[in-house]
């Protein structure tokens, strides 16, 4: 990485590891990944600190590596404003040299990592990775600062070896990226609000293995269904690919219905997992007011 100084280095390095974590676990890395860092020459550096907040490991001299956040209760609030970046508040005066950091950061066109914290530690803390972003202006008045995705501008970008095996995304336009980021944390939102009200469990076989359970839609995005817990269920992967496809539907009444067409004849593995719950009732959540839409689920069944 010829032309590079440490600092720059460093924030590749950590750059190309929060990629990695971003393919394995997609929008739910476990904090416990962030939290154990990456290597860098032989060293550990660390992602976070204790707490929320503007982190900088100390081998980086010029500034944050990431900033953390939780994602709003509500989908609709902060930090997601219409059409701009990111507002992400000012560490408070006792940290002021954080703040510094971040306004370097601005200055030198450097980038970091937005972690957003898509299910709390109650529930096993995971986090969506947003990399790389950065500080593109700030407020002293309001004491925020504006992050954004950009096209990549910076030497540090365009030299970077992580960089360039990187896909077509980094190419696309920033306002497009935060359609999708958008689009990404809604569905995390979502999901987290789904597998709550399914105890993290598959509604049809109990399955809680977390990383195996999804928040299906009952009525799909594009047929018009919300994100709503009620137009939800949550499913193992199994169960949400034969949801999707029609080989496993549940009735308005809350039975499950499996289409004996769906299981060869003599694989027992799949009489297991798919016939045995033929007639069941599902799991509901224990809050009746998020029990599935009825007319959804009539919805899909006649369709
Ligand atoms: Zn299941």
């Amino acid at each position: 990485m010829i032309g590079l100084d440490r600092n720059e280095q460093i924030r590749l390095a950590a750059l190309a590891r929060a990629e990695e974590l971003r393919r394995q676990w997609d929008d739910r890395v476990p904090a416990r990944e962030i939290e154990r860092g990456f290597d860098f020459g032989g060293h550990r550096v660390r992602f976070v600190g204790p707490g929320m907040g503007i982190f900088k490991p100390r081998q980086l001299t010029d500034g944050p590596i990431t900033v953390r956040t939780q994602l709003a209760s509500s989908y609709d609030d902060e930090p997601l404003e219409a059409g701009a970046g990111l507002r992400y508040d000012f560490a408070p005066p006792a940290r002021e040299y954080d703040n510094d950091g971040l306004k370097r950061l601005c200055e030198l066109g450097r980038p970091l990592i937005y972690l957003i914290q898509v299910a709390p530690r109650a529930q096993g803390s995971e986090y969506a990775i947003l990399a790389p972003v950065f500080v593109t202006g700030w407020d002293d008045a309001r004491r925020t600062f504006e992050i954004s995705f950009r096209a990549a501008r910076s030497l540090t970008l365009a030299q970077g070896d992580a960089i360039a095996e990187r896909p077509a995304r980094d190419r696309v336009e920033p306002a497009y990226r935060m359609v999708e980021l958008r689009a990404r944390l809604y569905q995390a939102h979502f999901r987290r609000l789904v597998l709550q009200a399914y105890r993290h469990r598959c509604t049809v076989c109990e399955l809680r293995v977390r990383p195996l359970l999804d928040a299906a839609h009952i009525v799909p995005d594009r047929d018009g269904g919300d994100a709503s817990v009620q137009n939800g269920l949550g499913l193992c992967v199994l169960h949400h690919r034969a949801f999707d496809r029609g080989l496993l539907r549940v009735r308005p009444d809350y039975t499950v219905d499996v289409a004996p067409t769906a299981v060869p004849r003599g694989d027992d593995f799949a009489a297991r997992t798919l016939l045995e719950f033929h007639g069941r009732h599902i799991v509901l959540p224990r809050d009746r007011a998020l029990w599935p839409s009825a007319e959804a689920l009539h919805r899909i069944a006649t369709a």
